[in-house]
């Protein structure tokens, strides 16, 4: 296969702190040779574990985004015991143009493990795939629901088969502190960055940090403490490693949202209204939201219950809902036992 086609102006394997820009071909009617840039930092102490932090694999879920951004302004290379390596805002059009896809309509997070010959989003892909994952002991890579969805705030994981890494993976899970964690399933379609990193063998930590088109400043918060957090769990970031006992808080909420009966979608348009608020317990058949038909006010709100027993995870933010639209998700308490146990 053909060297990938996207260039570090950094380079990753040199002491202290960088800041510089991956740059990838562009091809469009301003010319053939021009070039498309993605910031990228590199801070790099003595020998310890690398870890991969990324924001903006989705255009508009801003939280992790400013967390990355953060760590690039306040971290410098004393800080840090082995190498962090940032990349703020992978999806730079996406995210000023305040969307999920790229304006192109590529999902970027459906591009892996991606082809140096590809289309740009194939190409960065695969630079992750063969240059960046393999430096990596950790990738964290930080998500919300962005306009669509508000997500109780949290980090979240894939429950992986290998026993070792499912382990890390939870630990990691935990340190963000957050309320509650998500155990999830792709339930629409491959090529997922967190998937690519998973097969290399990598402890993987995700988030869902809210969403809904507005960042509180306790989310703002919360990305930061965790992230910092999480990267002093891994030994890479020094200070006091914190724990939601040492915080003084209630042990976190776990919840298991693999079964795939949680998320629910409707089948018809309409404005969406919500009747619960996300960290609410249901049970099966309890109405969570409803569907009005604004073009049909003759007919009534149709109503949408729980599929399962459990705790309402992620609402829709947007009232306009197409057809096949995700309304809510919801998931049931496990405990941390059981995940490290494979249940
Ligand atoms: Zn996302």
């Amino acid at each position: 296969m053909n060297a990938p086609s996207v260039t570090s102006s950094i380079d990753l394997s040199a002491p202290g702190k960088q800041i510089g820009r991956l740059r990838y071909p562009r091809i469009s009617n301003n010319g053939g040779w021009a070039y498309d840039l993605i910031p990228i930092a590199c801070i790099t102490n003595g020998e310890g574990p690398t870890v991969l932090v990324t924001g903006g694999n989705h255009g508009n879920e801003y939280e992790g985004q400013i967390a990355a951004l953060r760590l690039i302004d306040e971290i410098e290379a004393a800080d840090v015991t082995g190498r962090i390596i940032i990349i703020p805002v992978i999806s730079v059009e996406a995210a000023w143009a305040f969307t999920r896809l790229w304006p192109s309509g590529v999902n970027f997070n459906r591009s892996f493990p991606g082809r140096p010959d590809g289309p740009p989003a194939e190409q960065i892909a695969d630079y992750f795939t063969r240059v960046l994952f393999p430096m990596a002991d950790v990738v964290i890579d930080m998500h919300s629901g962005g306009n669509a969805f508000f997500f109780l705030p949290c980090s979240h994981m894939h429950v992986v088969d290998n026993p070792a890494q499912r382990k890390a993976m939870l630990e990691g899970m935990l340190a963000w502190n957050s309320d509650y964690h998500f155990l999830y399933i792709d339930v629409n379609g491959t090529g997922l960055l967190p998937v690519e990193a998973e097969d290399q063998g990598k402890t993987v930590i995700t988030t869902e940090l809210g969403g809904g088109g507005r960042v509180p400043a306790y989310v703002h918060q919360l990305a930061w403490s965790g992230l910092t957090n999480v990267l002093r769990h891994e030994g890479v970031l020094k200070g006091a490693l914190q724990t939601r006992e040492s915080l003084g808080k209630a042990p976190a909420i776990i919840l298991d949202g693999r079964d795939p009966e949680n998320y629910v979608n409707t089948d018809e348009p309409g404005f969406w209204e919500n009747l619960l608020e996300p960290g609410d317990a249901v049970q099966k058949g309890d109405p969570v939201g409803r569907l009005w038909f604004p073009a049909t006010p003759e007919r009534a709100p149709r109503v949408f219950t729980a599929p399962l027993d459990g705790i309402l995870t992620v609402i829709r933010a947007t009232t306009p809902t197409l057809a096949g639209d995700s309304v809510f998700v919801t998931g049931q308490p496990i405990e941390a036992e059981a995940v490290l146990n494979g249940e």
